[in-house]
């Protein structure tokens, strides 16, 4: 379920338009800063949608004021959600503490939907230049004591959640494996596609339903049968149809999501390119298994290969978990070596660490290199489980707000220490005050 978070100062109303949300009475509101001690998690459903509403309402006022105390807790909730619903007082005006939340928000690339609670129908103009001034969207005017705009603000949450994964997503467990095989337009494709499938391909399922067009195709490689989603998308005799800019930006991400790991294709010869950025970023997000295919290997010179070694470490330095392989669908050189690669993200994808061992791991982990102190307070780990998998996604029980660095440091061991090659690893902290 998708998770919206609502971030704020202390008495602009989160918790009123929290239970206005959910319709019932649960958390405790009164106007005094800082009452609804916890952060607490709700059901809620609008228009038969359901997600989870998370009221981060529980930060005390720290030494280091109250603009930074919020400003970490937008940070939290642009860790953790999906939308941020962002209350401002439009009877009060923006505040320090509002900059600096929406500093936070901005940076987060997160979808953020403003909500300037206590108004009575509508905005002054002057408030709501106030309110667009701040840069995060629309603002939507609302009184969550009288119920006012609720709806409308929650159609725009809607609208800022992530695309409901269609009902083909929910594909046959113990079928073939899905791979989805992306990268910009002439990257290679078609051609790797063709040299995969060989002569007998088989063309199967053409999916009904959502996707107009999506073609599957089985193929036998490594002596076992793998599902190649839409490859209507990559086969040139399709593309000709809907051009080949029309994959590349419409259709990589529904292709994501039917799929279990993606190979990503670049072509050696020439620079990455800003948009092969993008595409590996979007398989990150996606939480699928990556492997990157390094195409027209054929056409390398030392030169070149060089300049690609630095290129490699400067911008996918953070994707360095990926396998890699060097290939020219051309020549048929190491494709043989894409199935073990894909098996390896896939095994990654599909682990799990018994919480036992983690929680050893991790006391020995913490005890070496304790979480850097914050506002003056040691966060304690109290233990840690692995939520999911596919992709693995461990959760942090703490006492306090781990940092960035610190996270990824927790990351980088795990990967260190349990593998992880090609899959994407998600870490989550659950505070308990
Ligand atoms: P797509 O848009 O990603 O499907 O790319 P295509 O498969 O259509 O390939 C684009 C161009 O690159 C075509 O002219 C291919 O012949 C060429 N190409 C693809 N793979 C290789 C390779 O490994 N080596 C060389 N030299 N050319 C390749």
């Amino acid at each position: 379920k998708p998770v919206v978070a609502v971030v704020g100062r202390p008495n602009v109303g989160k918790s009123s338009l929290v239970n206005r949300i959910i319709g019932r009475r649960e958390a405790v509101v009164e106007d005094v800063p800082g009452v609804t001690r916890d952060r607490v998690a709700y059901d809620a459903t609008w228009r038969g949608r359901e997600f989870t509403l998370v009221d981060t309402g529980g930060w005390e006022t720290s030494a280091s004021g109250l603009a930074a105390m919020v400003a970490r807790q937008a940070e939290y909730a642009a860790q953790t959600a999906d939308v941020i619903l962002f209350v401002v007082d439009a009877t009060v005006g923006i505040t320090d503490a509002d900059e600096a939340v929406t500093r936070v928000l901005r940076a987060t690339r997160r979808p953020v939907v403003l909500a300037a609670n206590k108004v009575d129908g509508a905005l002054q103009d002057s408030d709501a230049l106030e309110l667009w001034n701040l840069g995060v969207g629309e603002p939507y005017p609302v009184s969550a004591l009288h119920g006012r705009g609720s709806g409308d603000l929650l159609d725009a949450v809607l609208d800022a959640l992530p695309e409901e994964a269609p009902p083909e997503t929910l594909e046959e467990e113990g079928g073939p494996r899905r791979i989805a095989l992306i990268g910009r337009p002439n990257v290679g494709k078609s051609s790797l596609l063709n040299r995969l499938a060989g002569e007998d391909r088989v063309v199967v399922d053409a999916v009904a339903g959502t996707t107009r067009d999506a073609v599957d195709e089985l193929i036998e490689l490594g002596g076992r049968t793998w599902k190649f989603i839409d490859t209507a998308g990559i086969r040139r005799r399709f593309r000709a149809l809907q051009g080949a800019d029309y994959y590349a930006t419409m259709r990589t991400g529904t292709a994501l999501e039917r799929a279990e790991v993606a190979v990503v294709l670049l072509d050696v010869s020439e620079p990455l390119a800003e948009q092969d950025i993008r595409v590996i970023e979007q398989v990150v997000d996606s939480g699928r298994a990556l492997v990157l295919a390094f195409n027209k290997w054929d056409l390398l010179d030392e030169d070149r290969r060089y300049y690609l070694e630095k290129e490699i470490d400067r911008q996918l330095g953070r994707v360095r978990w990926a396998p890699r392989v060097n290939i020219s669908a051309r020549t048929g050189r190491h494709v043989e070596k894409l199935v073990p690669a894909i098996e390896t993200g896939l095994a990654s994808w599909d682990t799990r660490i018994p919480t036992g061992r983690l929680n050893t791991w991790l006391k020995e982990l913490v005890a070496a290199t304790p979480p850097p102190v914050r506002g003056g307070k040691q966060p304690k780990i109290l233990f840690a489980t692995q939520a999911d998998t596919r992709p693995p996604h461990f959760v942090l029980f703490t006492t306090g707000f781990l940092e960035d660095n610190y996270r990824r440091f927790i990351e980088r061991r795990l990967r260190e220490d349990f593998g992880f090659e090609g899959s994407p690893v998600k870490l989550s902290m659950r505070i308990r005050e």
